[in-house]
C-alpha cells in the first residue's frame, strides 16, 4: 500500500525536496494533495508531474489561472484560506507535512490531527506557538508526530529504541549562521543580502534570517521541548560550524548518542516520511577524512539575543512564545524589506513581550487573539520607527 501524502506549502524548499523524496520513491508514496501561497505556476508543473487528488493556491488572485492550467486533468482545484486548512480531512490522506512557512500553520495542524491524520512537522512555528495544545491533542487522537527539522530528526532517530531510558539531556546543534563571531557594532550594519547567505543550508527566506539571528535556534529550543516533553534545563544549544553532528542525546548512564551526516534536509523528510524504515537513498556520503576537525563552540546570547529570549519564554510559558513568534514574523518580514536592521530585530520581539499581556493557560483563540495583537504592534512600533 502506498503511503498517500498531503504537503502543504509544496513550492517552498522543504515542499520540492519532499517532492524529489517521493519522485525517487514512486512505489512508496503518491501525493494526494498539494498547496501553495503564491507560487501558481510552479503548483501547475508539480501537479501536472504528481497528480494529486486535490490542489490548493492560497491566494484567490490565482484561481483561475491554476483551474483552467488543470482543467484537463481529474484534480480539484480550490483557493482561499479556508480550503487550505480543511484539504487535510480528505480520506485518500495518509500523512500530512505541513512545509508552510510561520503561523498560519497552526489551523491546518490542528485540523489534520483531528481528522486523525499523521503529521511530518516542519513548521516548527506550530509548536513554538501552541505546543502545548497540539501534543494535547495529537495524544487525544491518536496522532504521531513525526520532527523533519534536522535536529529534531537526529533527536528522533537516537531515541529509537530508547523508549524505555529517561533523557538526561539533548544537545541541538547550531551552524551559527553567516554571522558567527561578530560583534553588536558589525552587526548593526549588515544587510539583508549578507544574511541571506547561510553557510551550509539552503532555505526559505524567513529561516535562512532566523538562522542569522539564532531566533531559529530559540524556535528550535522550544519545538524540542514539546517534541520530546523535557524541560528548559535539559536542552543544550552548541555551536557547530559545519553541521555534520545533527544533534545528541545525552543519557542517564552518561552515554551520548549523535546522528551525523552531510547536511542534507531530503534525509530527515525521508525518514519523517516512512519512520520506522529508512530508505535507500543516493544522496552523498559524509567521509570523516574530508572533516579533519569537527569545532564544537558556546553560542554568544549577549549578541545573538534571539537564543536567550527564547530560554525565558520556555520558563514562562503561557502565550509568552506566541508572542515572540508574531513578533519576529513581523520583524524578519520588515528587515527584508530594509524598514529595521538587523539589531532591531531583536529590540522588536523584547518591546512586544513588555508590552503584550500575559495569559497563563491559552486556549486556541486566545493564540489567535495573541498573534493578531502582537502583530499589530510590532508593525505600529516599525511605523514610528521609520
Ligand atoms: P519557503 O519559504 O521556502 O516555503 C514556504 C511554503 O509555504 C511555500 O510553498 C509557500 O507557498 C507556502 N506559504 C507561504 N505562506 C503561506 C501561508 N500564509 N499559508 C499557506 N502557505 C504558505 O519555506 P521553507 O524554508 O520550505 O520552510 C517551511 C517550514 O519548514 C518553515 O516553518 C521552516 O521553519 C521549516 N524548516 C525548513 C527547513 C529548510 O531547510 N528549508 C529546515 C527545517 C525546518
Ligand atoms: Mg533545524
Amino acid at each position: 500500500m502506498k503511503k498517500n501524502i498531503a504537503i502543504l506549502g509544496s513550492t517552498g524548499s522543504i515542499g520540492t525536496q519532499a517532492l524529489e523524496v517521493i519522485e525517487a520513491n514512486p512505489e512508496i508514496f503518491s501525493v494526494a494533495v498539494l498547496t501553495a501561497q503564491e507560487n501558481a505556476d510552479l503548483l501547475i508543473e508539480q501537479a501536472v508531474k504528481f497528480l494529486p487528488k486535490e490542489v490548493v493556491i492560497g491566494n484567490e488572485k490565482h484561481f483561475d489561472k491554476v483551474k483552467s492550467a488543470l482543467s484537463a486533468y481529474n484534480i480539484k482545484v480550490y483557493s482561499g484560506i479556508e480550503a487550505l486548512v480543511s484539504v487535510v480531512e480528505m480520506d485518500d490522506v495518509d500523512t500530512v507535512l505541513t512545509a508552510m512557512v510561520g503561523y498560519a500553520g497552526l489551523l491546518p495542524t490542528i485540523h489534520a490531527i483531528k481528522a486523525r491524520k499523521d503529521i511530518a512537522l516542519a513548521n516548527k512555528e506550530t509548536l513554538v506557538v501552541a505546543g502545548e495544545l497540539i501534543t494535547g491533542l495529537a495524544k487525544q487522537y491518536g496522532v504521531n508526530i513525526y520532527p523533519v527539522d534536522s535536529e529534531h530528526s537526529a533527536i528522533f532517530q537516537c531515541l529509537v529504541g530508547e523508549e524505555a531510558n529517561k533523557i538526561e539531556k539533548i544537545i541541538l546543534t547550531a551552524s551559527g549562521g553567516p554571522f558567527r563571531g561578530k560583534d553588536r557594532a558589525y552587526l548593526a550594519n549588515v544587510t539583508k543580502e549578507q544574511a541571506l547567505k547561510h553557510p551550509n543550508w539552503s532555505m526559505g527566506a524567513k529561516i535562512t534570517i532566523d538562522s542569522a539571528t539564532l531566533m531559529n535556534k530559540g524556535l528550535e529550543v522550544i519545538e524540542a521541548k514539546w517534541l520530546f516533553d523535557l524541560e528548559a534545563s535539559q536542552i543544550d544549544v552548541i555551536v557547530h560550524p559545519q553541521s555534520i553532528v545533527h544533534s545528541l542525546v545525552q543519557f542517564e548512564d552518561g552515554s551520548i548518542k549523535a546522528q551525523m551526516g552531510l547536511p542534507d534536509m531530503k534525509l530527515p523528510i525521508q525518514y519523517a516520511l516512512r519512520y520506522p524504515a529508512r530508505l535507500k537513498s543516493a544522496f552523498p556520503r559524509f567521509n570523516f577524512t574530508d572533516y579533519p576537525s569537527l569545532t564544537f563552540e558556546k553560542p554568544d546570547l549577549d549578541t545573538f539575543r534571539n537564543l536567550a529570549i527564547a530560554y525565558e519564554v520556555l520558563e514562562k510559558g503561557g502565550n509568552t512564545a506566541c508572542i515572540v513568534n508574531a513578533a519576529n514574523e513581523i520583524a524578519v518580514e520588515a528587515f527584508l524589506r530594509d524598514k529595521i536592521g538587523f539589531l532591531e530585530i531583536s529590540d522588536l520581539i523584547i518591546e512586544s513581550l513588555a508590552k503584550m499581556s500575559y495569559i497563563s493557560a491559552p486556549t486556541y483563540s486566545d493564540y489567535v487573539q495573541t498573534n493578531e495583537a502582537t502583530r499589530r504592534f510590532a508593525s505600529e512600533l516599525i511605523q514610528v520607527k521609520v
